[in-house]
């Protein structure tokens, strides 16, 4: 196709052209940019090979003149034939989008075609570079790059249509079990498959684009609402979920899809594409094969657990975990006779971070297991460090939580940490929650049986607050009840928690265990205690915990003679 202004003189290159020989081209002569501009509208791109636009005043607007003709025929090599008068005018003009620029006055009908042959080719590989860099190579669908860009589109056509646009981010639930047991081929064509299904859930006007590995992510342009989303996140479940065959394997995919709606979720791309993560992460939490939307608070919550729970895989190994230690002391001469360690994290952001905080992560993500691991060493350590320095021996008590509790070679880390250290088994106790007891009292039996004949004494921690049965406790080899803080808190003002304490003392006692009282603050607290007949206190009224170092310097003084 050949443009040029409306009135040029075009016969130059009218003769060029004819000279190339009419039969080898069919040539459009377009006149004006508003012709083009309707050629382009009607005809559709593809019917030709090349533009050809004829500038026959080299001053005259050409960048606005190129950048027209290139956007209105974005995928078409084009020609810009002009004079010499403007060296740079032509140089500029690849940077305006044209692929090549013929000076008029020296140029031939060889000149010309060859011109317009380099622009076809050097189209071309623009073509496939721009390929490289936005599409995925593996199914063909458009990179993060390129899902950037769409989704920039989206954000503002949306907004000037006052419509929605609706994220949707899918992974594939365990793809990785594929990839690791079917071999890597078969999970990229299973990818590949994947794309073209998912494409059909969707319309032209939308976006499927692969961010990497499993993850897909679906724009849907210009939505009236949630429950459009909804219905192509269902379609897409839907579809994912009819079983496939590819090389003679049958395999059945699903998919967990997060989705976030501009503007209500998230102004820009990287919000709504954090916000739909995260409602991925929530809907696999649910049991996979799922959708869920955003919603807010999900995020402060999950983000910042998510940020805490990488810091806290690093935490052991750059040694920001720590210990104190919190005496306990028995009634009622008040010498201590153990303390109690409990962890702390270090975080070189966030300072002190309370166990609180960090060990139901730990727990849900089985950090909680080399973390234990950790605390049990080290405490174990410590309370042997004490007795070579000269200090009575006290018990130290460790909290094991439910998951490292149920842990296979649990009992292979205590004993471990009671080897290395050298610190005899009769010096180490282990606080235990009723619950994570119960999880399992067949199998707790037995465990506690094994730690109880090593000599390792067994508490059981909050206690109170749970099942609160002293029946069925009865069957556990256990040596003491800790009184949960909650029923201390109140005890001298509120009578029914100074019954219920009273009746825990006396029925702990009736199967021989001795009773430990958290939280103790106030000395009237302590008297009430005394009075009940309670065997040993922890509280703020003694110390706080505090670094081993402090424990020693405060307390070597007070400790129980060995009986
Ligand atoms: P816990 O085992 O019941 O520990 C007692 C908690 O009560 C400690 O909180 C202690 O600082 C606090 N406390 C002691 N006396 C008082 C008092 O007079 N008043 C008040 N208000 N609080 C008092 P901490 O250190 O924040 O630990 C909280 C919980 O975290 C522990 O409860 C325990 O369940 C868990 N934890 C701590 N260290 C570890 C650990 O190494 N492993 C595991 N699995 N859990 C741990
Ligand atoms: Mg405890
Ligand atoms: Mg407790």
């Amino acid at each position: 196709m050949l443009m040029s202004r409306q009135g040029a003189d075009t016969h130059h290159l009218q003769t060029l052209v004819d000279a190339a020989g009419p039969s080898r081209f069919h040539v459009d002569w377009v006149h004006g940019l508003a012709q083009a501009a309707q050629i382009a509208r009607d005809a559709g791109e593809s019917e030709y090979d090349a533009v050809i636009l004829h500038l026959d005043r080299a001053k005259d607007h050409h960048p606005n003149a190129i950048r027209a003709v290139s956007e209105l025929f974005a995928d078409i090599p084009l020609v810009i034939c002009g004079t010499s008068d403007d060296e740079d005018a032509a140089v500029q003009t690849l940077t305006f989008g044209a692929q090549d620029y013929v000076v008029m006055e020296n140029a031939d009908a060889n000149t010309l075609i060859r011109s317009i042959r380099f622009a076809i080719e050097r189209k071309r590989m623009e073509r496939q570079l721009q390929s490289l860099v936005h599409y995925d190579s593996l199914t063909r669908l458009p990179n993060r790059q390129l899902l950037l860009d769409r989704l920039t589109q989206a954000i503002a056509q949306a907004t000037r249509q006052e419509s929605l646009v609706g994220l949707l981010l899918l992974d594939l639930d365990r793809f990785k079990l594929v990839n690791d047991t079917l071999g890597h081929e078969f999970g990229d064509k299973l990818l590949a498959d994947v794309a073209l299904r998912v494409n059909d859930c969707i319309r032209d006007s939308d976006t499927l684009a692969r961010l990497g590995g499993d993850e897909f992510v679906v724009v849907l342009n210009g939505i009236n609402g949630a429950q459009d989303a909804a219905k192509v996140a269902r379609k897409i479940i839907d579809r994912l979920s009819k079983p496939v065959v590819i090389e003679g394997h049958e395999v059945f995919v699903t998919t967990s899809i997060g989705i976030s709606l501009f503007p209500n979720d998230g102004m820009d791309k990287n919000a709504l594409i954090t916000n739909a993560d995260v409602a991925m992460y929530r809907a696999k939490e649910e049991g996979r094969n799922h959708f869920q939307f955003y919603t807010y608070g999900m995020n402060a919550s999950t983000v910042e657990q998510l940020t805490l729970e990488n810091d806290l895989r690093r935490a052991i190994e750059r040694d920001e975990l720590l210990l104190h230690y919190q005496p306990q002391i028995r009634l009622p001469d008040r010498r201590v006779i153990g303390v109690e360690a409990l962890v702390r994290w270090q975080h070189p952001e966030l300072g002190l971070v309370p166990p609180a905080r960090f060990i139901p992560i730990a727990e849900e993500t089985g950090l909680i297991v080399p973390i234990g691991q950790w605390v049990l060493q080290k405490a174990c350590a410590q309370a042997k460090e004490w007795l070579d320095s000269g200090m009575p021996p006290v018990v130290v008590s460790v909290n094991m939580s439910s998951r490292q509790f149920h842990q296979e070679d649990m009992l292979r880390t205590v004993t471990d940490a009671l080897e290395e250290s050298g610190l005899s088994a009769d010096q180490l106790s282990l606080e235990i929650t009723e619950s994570s007891l119960m999880k399992n009292p067949e199998d707790a039996v037995v465990t506690l049986r094994l730690l109880h004949n090593m000599g390792i004494g067994i508490a059981i921690d909050d206690f109170g607050t749970g099942y609160s049965s002293l029946a069925h406790l009865k069957r556990f080899p256990l040596q003491a009840l800790k009184i949960d803080r909650s029923f201390i808190n109140d005890v001298t003002e509120n009578s029914e928690d100074a019954a219920i304490v009273r009746a825990i003392v006396a029925m702990a006692h009736s199967l021989n265990l001795k009773v430990v009282a958290e939280g103790v603050e106030l000395e009237k607290q302590l008297e009430f205690l005394e009075d009940a007949e309670c065997d040993e206190i922890q509280g703020f009224l003694i110390s706080k915990p505090v670094p081993a170092a402090d424990f020693a310097a405060k307390f070597l003084n007070c400790i129980a003679e060995p009986a």
